[in-house]
């Protein structure tokens, strides 16, 4: 899928149970089971699948400890 802020098309995956915890957090939404996280290294944009930009300014997961 393309990625708003790679600029290219990369791999994405699913969210992990914390990360859509940090999500919904971080938005105030109640489902987040829509979005990916760019899988390049230090980027992990979020995207839907249909929606390359869902956020502006756009939202990356926080890297993991
Ligand atoms: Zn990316």
């Amino acid at each position: 899928m393309y990625c708003y802020t790679c600029g290219s098309d990369e791999q994405h995956r699913p969210l992990t149970a914390a990360e859509k915890a940090w999500l919904k957090n971080r938005t105030g939404r109640k489902s987040v089971e829509e979005f990916f996280m760019c899988s390049k290294p230090g980027c992990r944009n979020l995207r839907t699948g249909f929606n390359q930009h869902p956020f502006d300014p756009v939202i990356r997961l926080p890297q993991p400890d």
